[in-house]
């Protein structure tokens, strides 16, 4: 029998009354023959209170115990859908990461899926239960310990499941249509897409679009899993299909640019006056990668002195104080005069993979933003992305701006 993934997602199982409609979704499939694996998140807002009480109870906590307290929050929702499900009459039972297992590293609070035994929910599926599985999280058979994949990490558990159980399709429900040109909170006229090109979404959501984790797409596109983004808050009996995930091949009218994303999780290091000389770069950048901190965007300017450079760089939100604080033990090393830092900056980053093969699709960003009057402090690009580093007050205007300048508003 073909088998199916549904995941759903925080605002889809929100409540009772949510799950129940959630069980309503996976009636449909059931009752169109299908075996059904569902995995669901937490619901919304219970990961954050769960993350602030880790906070509150210990500030440098256990990675371990971090785990298994927010991996709770899954748990109680695969309990809830599977009691919903028995109630319609549909045969289920949950499955907690470590009971499937789903086996992962050790990188407690990012780990990473090894493998998932497919054995026990195909036992399952032979008995006629749906799996719902909890999302979210993993176990690390050594340590016997409990990991967690990430923020968002629900969209990778279901699809690394549905690689494991060689399912016909991933169906991601979420609280949205499908996936949008950009975020439709922020841009009402966004548009959504039938179809977008694994590449392309895999650069949307590494540089901001949180509607799938990074590594979701990275699984589907090295699993060849057919995935979907749909919504949840369509008519059980009715849904549309959403956005497919897909080759870039199997997309027949290519745009330019297909999609705008943003991230606030940005934060700017600028150290002046930095002595010109052989191996400086290296005594700033290898400290910090030894800190496992990521560097992203870096502008090298030489000073009016030609004797020392000012460097710009950036790094995630999250290690900001860190970085500074490294930067300020190597001072001697570095020789640089001052260091400053901005946490009040956005990335905004336009994709698509038509980029590849026409020029000038940035040079007419940077004109249109600066009629706008909006300062670009750092550029980066690549083969099929550019982003630009502006100040966070003007995030929805370069958003709207670059929205309608590559022809992706509604009509
Ligand atoms: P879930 O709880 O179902 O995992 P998320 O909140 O993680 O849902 O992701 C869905 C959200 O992603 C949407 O509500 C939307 O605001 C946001 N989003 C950001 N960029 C996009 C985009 N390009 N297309 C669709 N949604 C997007
Ligand atoms: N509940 C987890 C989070 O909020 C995982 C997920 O929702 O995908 O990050
Ligand atoms: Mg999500």
């Amino acid at each position: 029998m073909a088998r199916l993934v549904m995941k759903f997602g925080g605002t889809s199982v929100a409540n009772v009354d949510r799950i129940r409609n959630v069980a309503r979704h996976v009636k449909r499939e059931i009752d169109s023959g299908y075996e059904v694996a569902v995995v669901v998140s937490a619901m919304s807002g219970k990961t954050n209170e769960l993350v602030a009480w880790v906070n509150d109870a210990s500030k440098l906590y256990d990675p371990r115990e971090y785990d298994s307290i927010v991996a709770s929050g899954e748990q109680v929702t695969s309990g809830l859908l599977a009691l919903a499900l028995n109630e319609i009459g549909v045969r289920a039972r949950s499955w907690q990461g470590w009971q499937i297992p789903v086996r992962t590293d050790d990188a407690h609070g990012s780990a990473r899926i090894q493998s998932i035994d497919p054995t026990r929910l195909a036992e399952g599926f032979a008995r006629g239960e749906v799996a719902v599985i909890a999302g979210f999280q993993g176990v690390h058979e050594a340590t016997g310990r409990i990991t967690t994949l990430g923020r968002g990490g629900s969209d990778t558990s279901a699809v690394a499941v549905a690689a494991a159980i060689s399912a016909e399709r991933c169906d991601i429900y979420t609280d949205v249509d499908g996936v949008y040109t950009t975020d439709p909170r922020i841009v009402p006229k966004a548009r959504r897409l039938d179809r977008i090109a694994f590449e392309e979404m895999l650069e949307m959501a590494s540089l901001g679009a949180k509607v799938l984790q990074v590594r979701s797409v990275e699984v589907a596109m090295v699993h060849r899993v057919k995935t979907f983004v749909r919504s949840s808050f369509d008519d059980p009996l009715d849904p549309r299909p959403g956005t497919l995930i897909c080759d870039e091949e199997d997309i027949v009218e290519q745009q330019v640019v297909t999609g705008i994303a943003f991230s606030r999780d940005e934060a700017q290091i600028t150290l002046r006056r930095v002595a010109d000389k052989p191996g400086v770069a290296a005594s700033i950048f290898g400290p910090l990668a030894e800190a496992n901190i990521n560097v992203d965007m870096i502008i090298q300017v030489v000073s009016d002195d030609a004797m020392t450079t000012d460097l710009t760089f950036t790094v995630g939100n999250a290690d900001f104080e860190r970085a500074k604080a490294i930067l300020e033990k190597n001072w001697a090393d570095i020789g640089l005069q001052s260091l400053h830092g901005a946490t009040d900056v956005v990335k905004v980053s336009a994709i698509g993979v038509g980029m590849r093969s026409h020029a000038g699709v940035a040079a007419r960003a940077f004109r249109a933003l600066a009629d706008k009057g909006v300062n670009i402090r750092a550029i980066t690009t690549s083969e099929i992305k550019f982003s630009v580093l502006i100040d966070a007050e003007y995030t929805e205007l370069a958003v709207r701006t670059l929205h309608t300048l590559y022809g992706l508003d509604k009509p």
